[in-house]
């Protein structure tokens, strides 16, 4: 049986958009805001354009190929809206794979990092998707995924710490095993950084 595929209910969001305007004392008709809750209501269906996208269709295109050196695509912008206070956190992701005999198109590893981040997501657990998604889906020797990020929710509000990067890492299969290959992707990753 097919199902219908879900999208993000847009109509739904303009009326809850049309209440936080309300409850900061906003005119809806004043015309700098008419227009805005439908405004915001395209804007999430933009920014959580993932929650229901299969990240499956990105795995259609691999190619076998004898490789068995470290695969890595490194410093691939993301923004994801964090699912506390549903601001984004923005930064960049490395991603890297030891193959047993097959490679991904190397823009589909971007895309598999849009899917994912596209969703109210906290970053550890972001990290974690991208890196087990490779590992069963690519079924190489390992995976490794590094995510730097600057969160909004503590850059302009609460502690308000601009500037502070949170960075968090899944390794799986040799990566997580083997001190030496972790130590050779880590190293590809974070090399010649700030030149
Ligand atoms: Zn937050």
């Amino acid at each position: 049986m097919s199902e219908v595929k879900k999208t993000i209910d847009a109509e739904r969001i303009r009326k809850a958009v049309q209440e936080i305007l309300l409850a900061v004392g906003e005119d809806l008709e004043r015309e700098g805001v008419k227009k805005t809750p439908e405004r915001v209501a395209r804007m999430y269906g933009e920014l959580l354009g993932g929650t229901f996208d299969d990240p499956n269709i990105h795995i259609e295109s691999v190619f076998t190929e004898p490789c068995d050196e470290i695969v890595l695509l490194r410093d691939i912008p993301f923004y994801s809206i964090c699912e506390h206070h549903m601001l984004p956190f923005i930064g960049k992701a490395h991603v890297a794979y030891l193959p047993t005999g097959k490679v991904l198109g190397v823009s589909k590893l971007a895309r598999i990092v849009d899917c994912f981040a596209h969703r109210l997501q906290c970053q550890e657990r972001l990290t974690g998707q991208i890196a087990d998604f490779l590992m069963d889906k690519l079924k190489p020797q390992g995976v490794a995924v590094v995510l730097h990020a600057s969160h909004s929710c503590m850059t302009i509000r609460g502690i308000r710490k601009p500037g502070s990067m949170m960075v968090t890492s899944a390794l799986r299969g040799i990566f997580k095993r083997d001190a030496r290959s972790r130590a050779e992707v880590l190293s590809l990753m974070h090399n010649d950084k700030g030149q």
